[in-house]
């Protein structure tokens, strides 16, 4: 399991590195010196820091995630709403044509 898939730095877009020496391991930028650990040490040190890492490095992608569904429900409360509004507009419109019908009778 030392194929561990890192992220580029979060901070700087520098390589990462891990430092799997010691408790606990760590990984690291070994561009700005960004680094972050898992608690841990060992093979399982090793991945516990590359998803803490990687966790990090994909924050970005997190907040595009919160952000779609934001938008999932801002899209849905909009749906309502032009729901009402055309329920709405129905009942405020009884010579409302029917849907098909010409425009002659206007
Ligand atoms: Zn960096």
């Amino acid at each position: 399991m030392s194929n561990i898939e890192l992220k580029p730095c979060p901070f700087c877009g520098g390589e990462a590195r891990m430092m799997k020496m010691g408790y606990p391991h760590w990984v690291y930028c070994r561009n700005c010196g960004a680094r972050v650990h898992g608690g841990k040490s060992g093979e399982e040190g090793e991945k516990a820091s590359a998803e803490a890492w990687n966790r990090r490095a994909s924050d970005d992608v997190a907040d595009e995630e919160a952000a779609s569904a934001y938008l999932m429900s801002i899209t849905s409360s909009f749906a309502s709403i032009a729901d009402s509004l055309e329920r709405f507009v129905d009942q405020s419109n009884p010579h409302r044509r029917p849907p098909g019908s010409s425009l002659s009778g206007y």
